[in-house]
């Protein structure tokens, strides 16, 4: 285990008081600013100056006053030297790679990875000249072996998405670094938890919208990175936030401000409910994937990486065999026992389900899902706090053994 404490380091980042002294930071609306001195103007276009290089704020889709206090915490929270708030998670990753990548070049995936990605990367990135092999990422040979070249970027997720593989950051990490490439870590699954750019990663990326923000009432992404590699992307020629705009707007910002200090605490209650029902499926013999159960293949590497205290997360999966099966779990999850949702995302308070062969992941071919270990009758869970445990453990016991799910 690691002795990061990501809450701590939120604490220890400096502290922005609101107007008048309020304990929440004002929200900062304005989309232009005065730049009181008429020969800074041009620096900041030159990209000499900026609101933290000896100049001021310019314009909002550059940088915002209140959108900056958050990616000051976040980036505190990751441990990078820098971080920029995106509208959305996607927007967070296609800016990245492509800032990273230009026509010609080459991208290693994990195979396991959230179906938006994929599509970007199978489906929209090679229109532009950009293509990508995926791969296993828990088998360190084949990631090496399709090194090429022209590939410029390892892609991974640390907590897989839908089927909670896990990557090993560390070793990633040393091959990318070997190979003069950039790891980038899609951390969405387990902020607070795992911080990769302490395991090596070189830009970490969240989709704000799930465990962060927590509440699933907002659309929202960080990149985490050096400072340089911001200023890239806020570079007024060639700054692919800067150019195809994915702002993030001020009041949401705010509102995640005002959450993150719980983060910890929701992602420990989160992790201590997916642990035990997943102890509770273990043992009524259902078929649970949970990476807190030392059944879990990849346990030990998790252990390793997780930072103390913060448990393992709180996403699970069932695999019921077929999408019909599935279907009728859900159904009476939701519509009998008022388990939870089935809904898409993750990270709300109360649980939320999904199929996700025919969801989540259904820009991915069903060829492609067998290869990555994506079950046609797999759900995935992620696992809230609200209601009583023991009614929790119950309503799930009584759906898997209808279901027919135990041994
Ligand atoms: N990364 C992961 C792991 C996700 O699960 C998702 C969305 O489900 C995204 C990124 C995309 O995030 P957003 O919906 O905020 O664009």
């Amino acid at each position: 285990m690691q002795n990061y404490n990501p809450e701590e380091a939120i604490q220890k980042a400096v502290r922005e008081f609101g107007e008048h002294g309020g304990v929440a930071p004002s929200i900062s609306r304005s989309s232009t600013f005065t730049v009181m001195d008429p020969r800074v103007m041009p620096e900041i276009f030159q990209g000499v100056r900026g609101p933290d290089k000896g100049g001021c704020y310019l314009y909002s889709r550059h940088f915002n006053p209140t959108v900056s206090v958050l990616a000051r915490y976040l980036a505190a929270m990751e441990g990078t030297e820098y971080a920029l708030c995106t509208a959305s998670g996607m927007a967070a990753i296609s800016c990245t790679l492509l800032q990273l990548c230009e026509h010609a070049d080459h991208i290693i995936s994990s195979d396991t990875i959230y179906g938006g990605t994929h599509a970007l990367l199978e489906e929209m990135l090679p229109s532009m000249g950009i293509t990508t092999t995926f791969v296993d990422v828990t088998d360190i040979r084949a990631v090496e072996k399709a090194i090429r070249p022209e590939t410029r970027v390892i892609y991974a997720e640390s907590i897989g998405n839908p089927t909670l593989k896990i990557s090993d950051i560390p070793v990633l990490s040393r091959l990318a670094h070997e190979h003069h490439l950039t790891l980038v870590v899609d951390n969405t699954f387990s902020p607070i938890m795992i911080t990769p750019a302490k395991l090596g990663a070189d830009v970490v990326i969240h989709s704000l919208t799930k465990f962060i923000n927590g509440a699933s009432d907002a659309i929202a992404g960080v990149i985490c990175c050096e400072k340089e590699f911001a200023y890239q992307l806020m570079d007024v020629h060639t700054g692919r936030l800067m150019l195809l705009g994915p702002t993030m707007d001020p009041r949401t910002a705010f509102d995640i401000i005002q959450r993150l200090p719980h983060l910890a605490i929701r992602i420990k209650a989160h992790g201590a409910r997916a642990l035990a029902i997943a102890n509770r499926l273990e043992e009524l013999g259902a078929p649970v994937t949970y990476p807190g159960l030392s059944s879990h293949p990849q346990h030990g590497l998790l252990k390793s990486m997780v930072n103390r205290g913060f448990g393992f997360g709180g996403m699970l999966t069932i695999d019921c065999g077929s999408r019909g099966c599935a279907e009728k779990l859900l159904d009476y999850l939701q519509n009998i026992e008022r388990f939870g949702l089935i809904a898409v995302s993750l990270g709300y308070f109360d649980t939320l389900m999904s199929h996700s062969g025919s969801s989540t992941s259904s820009e991915i071919t069903a060829e492609d899902q067998r290869r990555m270990g994506l079950s046609p009758g797999l759900v995935r869970m992620s696992i809230g706090f609200t209601g009583s445990l023991k009614n929790r453990l119950a309503q799930i016991e009584r759906a898997v053994k209808k279901l027919g799910l135990t041994v």
